[in-house]
Order: structure tokens, then sequence, then C-alpha cells
């Protein structure tokens, strides 16, 4: 019964807080503390809880606690209050303009996932979402009973995948050369913030954002400042519709969202669409073989959608019963991993 050993301490007290971490980030976004601290640098406590009309001992917690996770830095005067400025990772990841913004993400986590995390005791018992618990109403299609029957909900889940689209857009669309095709359709593929990265990217391949209606109704909102006739939208239930013809089919961030079953349907329709030579590239966060990691797809699954997480392994025998020959496999330094599988010749 030794002493407990320093860094284990701090490992756990690290557990145990990363929660309240995790909600003084997304309470200091939400109240826009890093845009204002960006066009206003060296603001103290009283002039921020002014401007973001906040009581200013709350303020000051705040902005002390930003500080000690490396959000914002405090340009101590002597006799002076404390000036507050952002540090070099929140100008990068938290501006709500900044390239690489992770606002939406944040804004997301706040609103639908922290809920849905506060009902975790009873997700686990009952292995089902708590989208009932936590918003009064019961889930069926995570997307089309939750994200899109209101018109503010669905806007924050859009910008939520936009952001990451445009964080880990690039690395996925450069993994592999795709010169070999020169249409793609990006199922799923919301805002097209992945579609404007892969025609960045690949200068010869045309895009088909294949997407829900109440998706591609709002494409207007999130186009980007130079247009690319390049890229397109289609609107459809790629469950039920028929897909847009294209030589390789992009699955970003979608199978970990359903069961086998529906997966088998979506890559059934996929495969039909498909000449043998196509193309299907994948990304997801894939799972250690032995599923020890990574923590945040294990975490994400804690979320209980109907989908599970699986590992590329897994994923790879997926698309081979379709005719899907895992080509290659590429680990990411960003936060998604890309797979690319060629539909077998002998199999039509
Ligand atoms: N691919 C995007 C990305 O990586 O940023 C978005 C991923 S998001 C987790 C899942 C997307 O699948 C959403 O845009 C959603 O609207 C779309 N989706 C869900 N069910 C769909 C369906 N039945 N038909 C077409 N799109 C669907």
């Amino acid at each position: 019964n030794s002493e407990p050993k320093k860094e284990d301490l701090q490992r756990i007290i690290e557990l145990m807080d990363g929660f309240k971490a995790s909600k003084a980030l997304f309470t200091a976004s939400k109240m826009c503390v890093f845009d204002l601290l960006q066009s206003r640098p060296g603001l103290d406590a009283g002039q921020v809880a002014q401007e973001i009309k906040a009581s200013a001992k709350g303020t000051e917690c705040l902005l002390e606690a930003c500080v000690s996770l490396g959000l914002l830095k405090c340009k101590e005067r002597t006799y002076q209050k404390p000036a507050y400025v952002n540090t070099d990772l929140a100008t990068r990841f938290l501006l709500s303009d900044a390239p690489f913004s992770l606002q939406g993400y944040i804004w997301h986590c706040n609103d639908t996932v922290w809920p849905l995390f506060s009902h975790l005791e009873s997700a686990v018992q009952e292995g089902t979402n708590q989208h009932e618990k936590a918003f009064g109403k019961k889930s069926k299609d995570m997307f089309q009973d939750t994200f899109y029957n209101n018109q503010a909900v669905k806007l924050r889940f859009m910008n939520a995948m936009h952001s990451i689209a445009k964080v880990t857009g690039k690395a996925v669309a450069t993994a592999f050369d795709l010169c070999g095709f020169k249409t793609a359709c990006d199922l799923g593929g919301c805002t097209g913030a992945m579609a404007y990265e892969f025609t960045k990217a690949h200068p010869a391949l045309s895009v088909t954002v294949f997407d829900l209606p109440a998706v591609i109704e709002m494409r207007e909102h999130f186009h980007p400042l130079q247009k690319d006739n390049r890229v397109s939208f289609v609107a459809g239930d790629f469950f039920k519709d028929e897909l847009p013809k294209a030589e390789l089919y992009i699955l970003a961030r979608i199978l970990h969202d359903w069961p086998d079953e529906k997966v088998h349907l979506l890559l059934s329709k996929i495969a039909h669409a498909c000449t043998p030579g196509c193309g299907l590239l994948l990304s997801e966060i894939f799972l250690d073989e032995d599923r020890n990691g990574p923590s945040r797809g294990l975490l994400q699954a804690l979320s209980m959608s109907e989908g599970k997480q699986r590992s590329a392994t897994e994923y790879s025998l997926l698309l081979k019963n379709h005719g899907f020959i895992t080509a290659n496999i590429r680990h990411t330094d960003n936060l998604l991993d890309v797979m690319l599988c060629i539909k077998d010749v002998h199999c039509s």
C-alpha cells in the first residue's frame, strides 16, 4: 500500500476534471469570449463581463480557468488589472472565422452531445441513445427526427459537420493519389466542405454532394467565396433513392452512424451503381485492431447512436462482401483515417 505516485494522481485528476475543462471551453466559446478578445485584445475581466453581459465574478473565474487551460494568456501589468489575450491555440481553432474554426463543433458538443452524455448511465443500462430524456422526443433516425426537424438545430448540426470537415478535409482528400478518377460522389456530403477540399486537391475531379433534401436546401449558407462549378449538389435519401453515377464514392463519417444491416443496404446500393475499377473512399476513426483505442472513437461510441465504431479490418470485411477490395489504408496525422477500396473486376 505505497503512497500514490504523482503522475498517477495527476492522470486520475485530469480524467475527473475533464468535463469541467470541456464545459469551460464550451461556455467561453458560446459567450464569444475568443472573438471578443481577438477584436479587442487586452480587455480586463470587468470589460469582458460588460461586453458579454455577464457577472464580474463569473467572468473573472471563466477567464482565469481559460488561462489555466492554455486558451487565454493574461498579460499582468503591475498595479493594473490583468489584461487578457487569445493564445495561438485559441486563435487557430476557436475564432468564428478562422479557417480551422472548431466553433461549430464546440457549440454542437455543448448543446447536443453534453445533454446526451449527462444521461450516460441510462444509455449504458439501456444500450440506446438518450434523445428522449435529453430533448423530450424519441429519435429513430437521429438525422431526420432530431437534427433536421428544427431549423436552428439543423443549422447548428451542419455548422458542426462543416467545421470538422474543414479541419480534416485536406488530410482526407490528399491521403491517396486519385488521378485515375474524374467524377466523385460524396454520399452524406452535408455542406460540401469536404467536396471542395477534394476539388482543390485534385484539379481534374468533379464532385457531386448527395445528402437529404433538408440539408441540400441549406447549401447557400455554406458556399465558399469562390464558387467552384466542379462541385454540385443532389438531394436524396441514400437508403431509398438512386445514387448519382460516379467513378469514386466518398463515405466520410457516415458508416459509424449505422448498424451492419444499414451499412450493407448502403454498400449494396453503391456496389450496384459501380462498375469494376470504381473506387470507394472511406474516412472514419479506425479503431485499433485490439479495440483498445483510440479513446476518441471509443468515447464517441458511448453516445449510443444506432451505429458502432469499427476497426479497419472490420470495415474492409464489410466492403469485401460487396466486391470492394481494400487497396490502401492511411492513418493521417489529422482526426480521421482513410481507406481506399476498388470494385473488383471479377464482380460486377
Ligand atoms: N460527410 C460529412 C463530413 O464528413 O463532414 C458529414 C458527416 S455527418 C456525420 C452524416 C451525414 O449523412 C449528414 O450530412 C446527414 O445529413 C447525412 N445523411 C444521414 N442520413 C442520410 C440519408 N438517409 N441519405 C443521405 N444522407 C444522409
